[in-house]
């Protein structure tokens, strides 16, 4: 650093005068890059910089001396128009994110007025002059950062739909239940343990969905698997969407018979969900069928094998009424 003073004392050092520059304070509020606003106690506009003119459309010359809320009406009963009155009649600073409210001011990317609006980051600050109370309104135009946050938010999505997990129901997805399926496969063949599969597809989806739409259709789901998830409480059973309204589940370590009582236990859980069902539907509330099958070294030995055994379960379990537990290998009487 340059050393003004070079043999004087520290202590006998004064600072250099600085050059006065009237009409600085006046640059800097015309360069400035976000919207200042000051407003008398009686809400008039005394400051409005050279930013606010070039996002709103407004010269200085034209707001100045008129009242924030008749020029702008829309922000009367807004949080604005609260955090303004708070800062001038009890001196208290607010800040307003974008969040709740995005572009209270009809301000728009400089020079463009129409069109969208910037999304609007607002400070109020009360001050005192003299024995005036005054209040700044800071305006930060986000709408880069929150287009950003858009796009980061729209990629986590994408990674997660690449991912393990169902976007849905937020248990484990297709994929996730193949990886799962063949390391344990591969686990009960080397150990010749048990190992079990459920497969359930809930009865009648078609029918709510047609009665109460897509979208409930949707939240049903979520409330099924939910249930369905929280029964299996082993940290190596997996609870996973297998595709549509069918879920499946892998339970290492589990015989035929323990399966059938897991499976017993969420069909059971599941009736008693009370979901009201549609009227066309084979039961008055949502209930599932479930298919189960476990691994056998001679004849299920593979996934594909497996997974087809616990299908056609779940299929005889379909065509013996719905609501109940098929396990492979049990003597079904068929309903229809
Ligand atoms: P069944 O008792 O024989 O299983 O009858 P079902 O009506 O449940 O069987 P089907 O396979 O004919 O119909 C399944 C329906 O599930 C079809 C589709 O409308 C619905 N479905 C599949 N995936 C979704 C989803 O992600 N969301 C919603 N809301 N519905 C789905
Ligand atoms: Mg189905
Ligand atoms: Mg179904």
């Amino acid at each position: 650093m340059l050393d003004h003073f070079p043999n004087t004392p520290l202590a006998q050092r004064t600072a250099p005068a600085i050059p006065q520059h009237p009409n600085l304070f006046k640059r800097i509020l015309g360069l400035a890059n976000l919207g200042l606003v000051v407003l008398d106690a009686r809400k008039r506009i005394v400051l409005w910089n050279q930013w606010m003119a070039s996002h709103s459309g407004m010269a200085a010359s034209r707001v100045e001396g008129q009242e924030l809320f008749d020029l702008f009406p829309e922000l009367l009963g807004q949080r604005l128009e609260l955090a303004v009155h708070s800062a001038l009649t009890n001196n208290i600073a607010a800040h307003l994110p974008q969040a709740l409210n995005r572009t209270p001011f009809p301000l728009y990317p400089s020079g463009t007025w129409g069109g969208e609006r910037v999304e609007q980051s607002i400070a109020v600050t009360p001050f005192s002059e003299g024995r005036e109370r005054f209040c700044l309104i800071e305006i930060g135009d986000v709408s880069t950062t929150v287009g950003r946050e858009r796009l980061l938010r729209d990629q986590a999505e994408s990674l997660r739909a690449q991912s393990y997990v169902d976007g849905l129901t937020g248990i484990a997805n297709r994929r996730h239940f193949d990886v799962a399926l063949q390391r344990e496969l591969g686990r009960a063949q080397r150990h010749g343990g048990h190992l079990s599969l459920l497969l359930m597809d809930i009865d009648s989806f078609k029918a709510y969905n047609d009665h109460f739409g897509h979208q409930q259709g949707d939240a049903c789901l979520a409330m099924v698997a939910e249930a369905f998830a929280g029964k299996l409480q082993r940290a190596a059973d997996l609870a996973a969407r297998y595709g549509g309204e069918e879920f499946a589940a892998v339970l290492p370590d589990t015989s035929a018979e323990q399966a059938r009582q897991h499976a017993e236990a969420i069909r059971a859980c599941i009736a008693a969900l009370n979901i009201t069902h549609a009227p066309a539907a084979s039961r008055p509330n949502v209930t599932m069928s479930i298919g189960v099958a476990s691994f056998d070294k001679d004849r299920l030995n593979d996934g594909e094998s497996l997974l087809r055994a616990a299908d056609q379960a779940l299929y005889a379990a379909k065509r013996s009424g719905r609501d109940r537990v098929v396990v492979d290998g049990d003597a079904v009487t068929m309903a229809e």
